[in-house]
């Protein structure tokens, strides 16, 4: 042994030391990481590194460019950042390219609005020039909107991202549009749909919003004018009436006809010298409501089918109104106007299930249900009311009047002609403009439509869309599982699709209208030859340039030989543009393919994107582009309500990220379930803090320990570890899997409260307290001690990577102080192996052990609490136990001391088998023997026995001893 000088015993001890800080720093520290990524091009990097694996497609659901982006809009991004990261880890090669929507009405309003803050006026500027200021705008939103979700640490083709208004995009849609037709799909007609009257277009079923709104409701009496008796003999030469009841009275002048039920049972009954009939079921209730005395007389009851084809005359224009029998008839609430494709919504309806007739006033240009059944019947569908929601001349007494305004005026022009039986107001839900928020109408216009079950008088041989999309969507994956269910009554309830919008921000329905015979001509060879155009020019090619530029040359009209043509002015439904999305971008880019293997949005998505995506891909492929759906939940607040900025109770990212940093919200997203809505306010975030803190710390516990471990000389072979540390991975190994099969089945708050409680309570609260005394006092290249380092590493290895996917910042960062990375980031690198040798009675004894140890520091901290000891150290316990608890304990018995963490341990086998009152061991706790060690702080009676270092313990001087011969 040397004679140089002691050494300081302070710096002897193994204390951690790292570069990994306890404060995070989140917020100054996340964009220093973000320039690194940028320097390292970190996206193409991993590209590069997984080049040539199978690949994994999650396809991006473009966020539209016009705003800035909210909670919801953060989540959803950081959640598709969950998969890809996840599934590049899992050693796929899963490029992600994010997109933009960027045509649209929203758009158009705001540049018109920022227009006439100018004092300009849309029309005093050409198409091109408003298209092109709409495009700006769209630029804008894209790249404030690209910067923030960057910010967010999502990587991804931020550089090259799909935009909708794209030459090449914009000619892709033209072309599906062309395929579209090409399958027979496509035909001109009026058909009433959703119309804003404010914004004067067509609306798409997923751009309604339903809110309460009050309407008139009236009852009013059609006269029969076909012969009573064909119903029933006792009715012969009375003066009979069809009541109807209806919300929409500015609907009452384009009514043409009245729907019955063919199974209801229709009762005539005496009020005065008229009869009135109704379906036998409501007689009582409309007799109350419409006050027609006391108990009523009825003359006749027949089914609803002996009222077919019968007429009736309109209340005050001199016109038939046609008798029908229809299905869709019910015996309360409304069953005219409306269609309600949304389950949920429907179900929210109908707050007087006894209102009505029986008999619906049927108008077919102004209802989904009215326009089937008068096709059937052969009815015009008729519409006498313009754009802007005003009567045509036509209509007598309300002509240039808004419906809205007419609906008050009409009621009181019944009531003074007679016709009138009952009215009141009426609150309801009614579909809004979810732009301009007012309420809309239903409206037949000339539209451009895609057929659901097949086109009349077609000689297309593809299977009808509906049916085709009902067989997909079961074979599709959703996520969660009611997803099958609500995606088909969305298919079986679809009217056909309305693809025309009377807009220009978007784009050009490529179709032409022979000058001379107005035949219209959507030919696929022409449609494409335009599309051709589009991809150099863009769709502005549809305004610059004259019909005759635009078709091939020499192109003349199949129906009369001529060769002037005038252009569609109608643009494509926005939800079309996204819809095309997998053929313009999935088959379009090399690095990705079609089909997709995953679409993940929010619930809205069912009639919106996952809905047109899924015709777009039948109409290219017969397939759906999606071989899974996931549907997340809402942002709302801590009490479940909405975010509203209005309403002060919206998280705004933006705050959250200067304050705590991204990897807030990302942890945030990741600590609940998603699949539900998703809570979120200051004091939840908080708790996500706190959760964050926990982890930071053990990676840090675990880097610190680290400090001067060489893996390459220091790694002890697992054979050779400390059985605790084998203890250890064995169950790093077990939380592994679970990480694994949660991150497969996309169920991230499983894989945070996997490595959360492996964290807190595996590693800090057991693991490291116990291998602490080993860390710190051993010698520094002491075996025992590189055993539990061999541990730390791979523990601190395991976490950075099964983290990576959801703290990106913090992962890569515990990457960077591990000795010995190859990867510069630890999102290049892949998941940690699972050994797959879990040895299972290991893990059994320490089970066994951790409850015996809890017991031991129940007793402990008794004694504390009465003073009798201070730390743990200073305290020897007896443990007394039997049969195979003792055996497991003597087993142990060396070990007992640094598992309790006390200075000794003394093992008293009790005969017999024996449970004791406070479980399996009975535990008591004294003052250790000896004196206290100036290094370890253990107690030993052989403190002193050294003359060099005369105030350390007999281990101690061990270590001492190793110390100075290493050095
Ligand atoms: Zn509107
Ligand atoms: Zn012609
Ligand atoms: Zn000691």
């Amino acid at each position: 042994m040397s004679t140089e000088t002691p050494f300081d015993l302070k710096k002897t001890v193994n204390l951690p030391k790292t570069n990994f800080a306890q404060k995070a720093n989140l917020a100054q520290g996340e964009p220093a990481r973000l320039q690194k990524w940028e320097q390292l091009d970190l996206y193409h990097s991993i590209c590069r590194a997984r080049a040539g694996r199978e690949k994994f497609i999650l396809h991006d659901g473009p966020p539209y460019a016009n705003a800035d982006i909210h909670l919801g809009t953060a989540m959803n991004k950081v959640l598709k950042d969950f998969i890809v990261k996840s599934r590049t880890m899992m050693g796929f090669d899963a490029p992600y390219v994010p997109g933009y929507d960027c045509h649209g009405l929203p758009i158009e309003q705001h540049v018109e609005k920022a227009l006439e803050k100018k004092g300009k006026k849309k029309s005093e500027l050409s198409v091109e020039t408003f298209r092109r200021i709409c495009r700006e705008h769209a630029e804008n939103a894209l790249k404030s909107q690209t910067r923030d979700f960057k910010r967010l640490g999502i990587l991804g083709e931020w550089d090259d991202p799909y935009l909708t208004m794209s030459n090449h995009y914009e000619a892709e849609t033209a072309r599906m549009f062309a395929r579209f037709v090409e399958r027979g799909y496509v035909y001109k007609g009026a058909r009433p749909v959703y119309w804003c009257i404010k914004d004067q277009t067509a609306l798409a079923e997923a751009e309604v919003e339903y809110h309460q709104h009050t309407s008139p409701s009236v009852y009013v009496k059609f006269p029969l004018r076909s012969d009573p008796a064909t119903i029933d003999p006792a009715l012969a030469g009375r003066k009979v009436f069809v009541l109807i009841w209806t919300t929409t009275p500015w609907t009452l002048p384009a009514n043409l006809g009245i729907a019955v039920h063919p199974d209801f049972e229709y009762s005539a009954f005496e009020y005065g010298d008229e009869v009135y009939i109704v379906a036998s079921e409501l007689v009582e209730a409309v007799v109350s409501k419409c006050d027609l005395g006391a108990a009523p007389s009825v003359v006749a009851r027949f089914p609803g089918t002996k009222l077919d084809r019968l007429e009736a005359g309109h209340p005050w224009i001199d016109r038939p109104s046609l008798l029908m029998v229809g299905e869709h008839v019910t015996l309360g609430g409304e069953a005219d106007a409306e269609t309600e494709l949304d389950v949920s919504e429907a179900q929210k309806k109908s707050p007087d299930s006894k209102a009505g007739t029986g008999c619906v006033h049927t108008a077919p240009g102004h209802g989904h249900d009215d326009f089937v059944i008068g096709k059937r019947y052969g009815l015009e569908i008729y519409c006498p009311v313009d754009n802007a929601g005003r009567f045509t001349p036509e209509i007598e007494h309300f002509a240039g009047m808004r419906v809205f305004d007419a609906n008050d005026k009409i009621v009181d022009f019944m009531r003074e002609r007679g016709v009138l039986l009952f009215s009141e107001k009426y609150d309801h839900r009614y579909p809004h403009c979810w732009r301009c928020k007012n309420p809309v109408i239903f409206r037949a216009t000339p539209q451009w439509f895609i057929a659901m079950d097949g086109v009349e008088d077609s000689t297309s041989t593809h299977r009808p869309l509906r049916e085709a999309a009902l067989a997909e969507i079961q074979r599709v994956k959703w996520i969660p599982a009611w997803g099958v269910d609500r995606m088909s009554n969305m298919f079986k309830g679809r009217p056909d699709w309305c693809v025309s919008r009377q807009r220009v921000w978007g784009v050009p329905i490529p179709v032409f209208y022979c000058a001379k015979c107005t035949e219209a001509v959507a030919d696929p060879a022409v449609i494409n030859h335009v599309a051709d155009l589009f991809e150099r020019e863009s769709g502005d090619a549809w305004y610059t340039h004259e019909a005759s530029e635009l078709l091939p040359p020499g192109y003349t009209c199949k129906g009369c030989g001529a060769a002037e043509w005038s252009k569609e002015s109608d643009i494509l439904d926005v939800w079309f543009d996204s819809g095309v999305s997998s053929i313009a971008v999935l088959e379009s880019r090399e690095e990705l393919r079609w089909p997709a293997d995953v679409y993940l949005e929010g619930g809205d998505q069912f009639r919106g994107w996952f809905n047109s995506s899924l015709m777009v891909g039948i109409a290219a492929h017969d397939r759906a582009p999606y071989d899974a759906v996931i549907t997340h939940g809402w942002t709302l607040d801590a009490q479940g309500r909405a975010m509203h900025k209005s309403a002060g109770n919206a998280v705004e990212p933006e705050k959250v990220i200067k304050q705590s940093g991204a990897e807030i919200i990302r942890l945030w997203c990741a600590s609940s379930n998603y699949f539900d809505d998703m809570r979120a306010s200051d004091e939840i975030l908080q708790r996500v803090t706190d959760g964050y803190r926990k982890l930071r710390n053990t990676a840090r516990f675990a880097l610190g320990n680290l400090h001067g471990f060489d893996p390459a000389r220091d790694t002890v072979p697992e054979a050779e570890m400390e059985e605790i540390d084998r203890w250890a991975l064995a169950e790093l190994d077990r939380v592994l899997e679970k990480v694994w099969t949660a991150y497969s089945a996309y169920e991230f708050h499983n894989v945070y409260h996997a490595l959360y409680n492996f964290s807190t309570v595996t590693l800090s609260a057991r693991y490291f307290d116990i291998i602490k005394d080993r860390l710190y006092t051993f010698a520094p290249r002491n075996k025992a001690r590189r055993s539990a380092q061999t541990a730390l590493l791979r523990i601190a290895d395991a976490l950075a990577r099964t983290l990576a996917p959801i703290l990106v910042f913090t992962a890569d960062e515990i990457w960077e102080n591990l000795p010995d990375r190859v990867e510069p980031s630890v999102h290049i690198a892949e998941f940690p192996a699972i050994t797959g040798v879990i040895d299972d009675s290991l893990v059994e004894n320490w089970t066994a052990l951790f409850v015996i140890r809890d017991e031991v520091l129940r007793a402990l901290e008794e004694a504390r609490v009465a003073k009798r000891i201070g730390s743990s150290l200073d305290a020897k316990v007896t443990v007394e136990a039997s049969g195979k608890i003792f055996e497991l304990l003597q087993r142990y018995q060396n070990d007992l001391r640094y598992i309790f963490i006390v200075s000794a341990v003394s093992l008293v086998e009790v005969p017999g088998q024996v449970i004791f009152k406070t479980g399996s061991v009975r535990v008591s706790v004294d003052t250790a023997e000896g004196e206290k060690c100036e290094r370890c702080w253990n107690y030993s009676t052989r403190v002193g026995e050294s003359e060099r270092y005369s105030t350390v313990c007999e281990r101690c001087i061990a270590a001492l001893a190793e110390i100075e011969n290493a050095s």
